[in-house]
């Protein structure tokens, strides 16, 4: 084995990345790059059922989104290829009748049928396989192949005895050896298990640190058990914590998809910034010695340590995340954002071309999940219908009566000025408040009300009429300034 330390993330393709594997990704990542090692993606496909089109694409680009930047896999290779289980098929064989010669594990050739009245006719559900065959005698289940019946290898587990192994997160675990199913190593169709494969895979991949989710504490001890009949040194075990969503009533139950979105594209389609959601995730079940929330891809790196990890299960909190993105997007200069924000923006506006800068400049302090603008910017593609009482507003001591003068002295102000800038807006409705002797927003209310036909828009008048550009900017106002006339 070498001194390297060497992770790998061993992903299914299941055709999503649940936030579970990708923390699970993210700490493989940081453990390695922390220690200075290799950190590996090999694919996990040996269920051929569950094989789903276009999977594996699915991981190549979550990793690189959440620039999980993977030494060895798949797609580039490496000196332990191949590093798709279904390519290393013939490998397994060898290893699982490695296991036979040395007694530690067996042919079955219990039928489908057999199996399934096993289970129907068994009262206790976890009772699992009666290791019929394990006593079958050499002649039988040479007969057995000779006839070509079909058969699985199973593990044969000790029937006495305890098996216990360090999880560097859960501490000293021990299990009695009689609680331990002979689970299948190879399957009627040739395939190894997972249960089979990942232990051949880490130790021939000379991979140093297993890190996986809590669910596979349980099924550790027989992987244990693999190892002693080979002979082989046990990687270092990091099972995380499981991850829990809030239920509407306070209580939490594992994450699923009624808390929300649960996978990395969902989220990122949502809104959520691949930054924000990574930072957000390295914080669930792992902390810092000190309190800090913020932390870049190196700044984990550099952080990141095994000791930080929890046993306590960490609950995923949507607000929580929305918090970390808002962060993001307020730390973005105001080019990235607009460049981040243009679906979203070209979402809304499909027929005009706006200065997407100043754009972008109203909406990045207020935004906290991008799929928030189309709906805040959309007035700017088209106006919404709107009642008149919008123009009525207390604070700015607006009514319906004093609200068409004030936008009638506006149109007159505006449609004379020489330049449409923000700057020339701005201080063309100052003087303008200042001349009728009201307040600013006895004159800005009406005005924004008309160009926009909302009483909550991001940025103010003088924003939005700059960004509208004069000619829609009159349109508007003058429209504004009929719907006060009309009938009155
Ligand atoms: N293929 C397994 C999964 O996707 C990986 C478990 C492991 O990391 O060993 O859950």
């Amino acid at each position: 084995m070498s001194d390297k330390i060497r992770t790998r993330f061993a992903p299914s393709p299941t055709g999503f990345m649940h936030v579970g594997n990708l923390r699970t990704a993210l700490y493989e990542y940081l453990i390695a790059k922390s220690l200075g090692g290799t950190f590996v993606l090999r694919i996990e496909d040996t269920d051929q059922e569950r094989k789903v089109e276009g999977a594996v694409d699915i991981i190549y680009h979550t990793l690189k989104q959440a620039k999980l930047i993977h030494d060895e896999g798949p797609d580039i290779g490496g000196e332990y290829g191949p590093y798709v289980q279904s390519e290393r098929k013939e490998m397994y064989m060898p290893y699982a009748k490695q296991l036979i010669e040395n007694d530690k594990a067996y042919y079955c050739f219990c039928t489908k049928e057999r199996l399934d009245s096993l289970r129907e006719n068994s009262d206790d559900l976890g009772a699992g396989y009666d290791r019929h065959c394990r006593g079958l005698s050499k002649e039988e289940i040479q007969q057995q192949l000779d006839s070509g019946t079909p058969y699985v290898i199973r593990q044969k587990m000790p029937l006495e005895g305890t098996t216990t192994f360090e999880d560097a997160v859960f501490g000293t675990i021990s299990v009695d050896n009689s609680e331990l199913q002979d689970q299948i190593l190879i399957k009627a169709d040739g395939y190894p298990t997972y249960n089979f494969a990942n232990v051949i895979d880490d130790h021939t991949m000379d991979i140093t640190h297993v890190v996986r989710g809590s669910e596979y504490l349980s099924s550790t001890p027989k992987y244990n058990l693999l190892y002693e009949s080979f002979g082989w040194e046990i990687p270092t075990y990091i099972h995380l914590p499981l991850i829990m969503g809030k239920n509407d009533d306070g209580s939490i139950s594992k994450l699923s998809k009624r808390h929300g979105a649960t996978s990395f594209e969902d989220l990122v389609s949502k809104g959520y910034l691949p930054e924000a959601i990574i930072n957000y995730i390295a914080l669930l079940g792992w902390a810092p010695k000190d309190n800090r929330e913020i932390f870049t891809i190196e700044e984990l790196i550099e952080n990141f340590s095994i000791d930080g990890i929890s046993k306590s299960p960490a609950v995923f909190d949507y607000d929580k995340l929305e918090w970390f993105n808002a962060e993001y997007i307020k730390a973005m200069t105001v080019e990235q954002f607009a460049e981040t924000a243009m679906p979203y923006f070209k979402k809304a506006v499909t027929t005009k071309e706006l200065d997407w800068i100043k754009v972008a400049s109203i909406l990045q302090q207020r935004t906290t999940v991008l799929s928030q603008i189309p709906e805040k910017i959309e007035f700017f593609e088209t106006q919404p219908e709107y009642e008149k009482d919008l123009f009525v507003n207390k604070k700015s001591k607006t009514t319906l009566e004093n609200s068409a003068p004030m936008l009638s002295a506006a149109i007159n102000a505006l449609d004379a000025l020489p330049e449409w800038t923000h700057d020339s807006i701005h201080d063309c409705l100052i003087d303008l408040a200042k001349s009728l002797e009201v307040k600013n927003g006895t004159v800005m209310w009406p005005v924004r009300i008309a160009a926009s036909g909302m009483t909550v828009t991001p940025g103010g008048a003088v924003e939005i009429l700059d960004i509208l550009g004069k000619e829609e900017s009159m349109l508007r106002l003058k429209k504004g300034l009929d719907k006060l006339t009309e009938n009155s």
